[in-house]
């Protein structure tokens, strides 16, 4: 039986003392945390020390939004899974689609660094979704495919295992549309599938697939009741204590 892993992703938003003050309110609350589920918190890099602080001996793992893929050297203003890992950070999102549009991450780049994480025991959740063009193109799966085979190209069984992927429609995230939960769920059986064929059917039965897109308390349930959707990767609902909980809580 698979947990629900529910992760929020504040991207670029609260500064150090507003992290400090979210976080601490998210820890008074953990008792709402059901036993099945497992909740991380995704925060800038620049709070991830101060946030471990409260968090380390709470139920709330940490995780950081991206990183580069080299253990150190010169590459001004990257930050390595080492850094990552001094901070108390356990999980790293990887190839967001805010970092694949704006920022330029391919497939091969965004396979780097999942090899890496995993390398060094940071658990990836790597992130893939098709853009409203590719959609109503009718190509979605094609897309997810090619993203899901480069992200993973390489990894033996054994590596897939240790990771999350969030299924991330591109058109769903930011923009208060959703993806309905049988479009949702069609695509991440088809990414089970998937990773049956490329690993094993053990690992694709036990791997932990998120939805994210405008996922918020009032949707969070029908979602999270498909058999193929695990988890969720928030943004938008995750700035807010409440409807984090909400979403959590459902
Ligand atoms: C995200 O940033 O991964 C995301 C899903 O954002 P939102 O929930 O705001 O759509």
């Amino acid at each position: 039986m698979r947990k629900k892993v529910i992760a929020g992703n504040w991207k670029m938003y609260k500064d150090v003392n507003e992290s400090i003050e979210f976080v601490k309110e998210l820890v008074l609350k953990q008792n709402n945390i059901p036993d099945n589920t497992d909740v991380i918190i995704c925060v800038p890099f620049t709070s991830l020390f101060s946030v471990n602080q409260i968090l380390k001996d709470s139920k709330i793992k940490l995780g950081a939004q991206n990183m580069y893929y080299e253990d150190q050297g010169a590459y001004t203003g990257e930050i390595s899974p080492l850094m990552l890992k001094s901070t108390g950070c356990k999980y790293v999102i990887l190839g967001h689609s805010e970092r694949r549009t704006y920022f330029g991450e391919t497939d091969d780049i965004v396979n780097k660094k999942v090899k890496k994480a995993i390398e060094k025991d940071l658990t990836p959740i790597m992130c893939i979704g098709e853009t409203l063009q590719e959609r109503e193109s009718g190509i979605t799966n094609q897309i997810v495919e090619k993203q899901v085979r480069g992200g993973l190209n390489g990894l033996s069984p054994e590596e897939i295992s240790k990771i999350i992927i969030a299924y991330e429609p591109v058109w769903a995230i930011g923009t208060g549309k959703t993806a309905t939960p049988a479009q949702a769920q069609d695509v991440h059986k088809f990414i089970r599938d998937l990773i049956s064929k490329i690993s094993n059917d053990k690992v694709a039965s036990n791997l932990i697939i998120q939805y994210g897109g405008s996922m918020k308390p009032e949707n969070a349930k029908e979602l999270l009741s498909q058999p193929d959707i695990d988890g969720g990767l928030i943004g938008g609902a995750c700035l807010k204590v409440d409807s984090f909980y909400g979403i959590i809580t459902a």
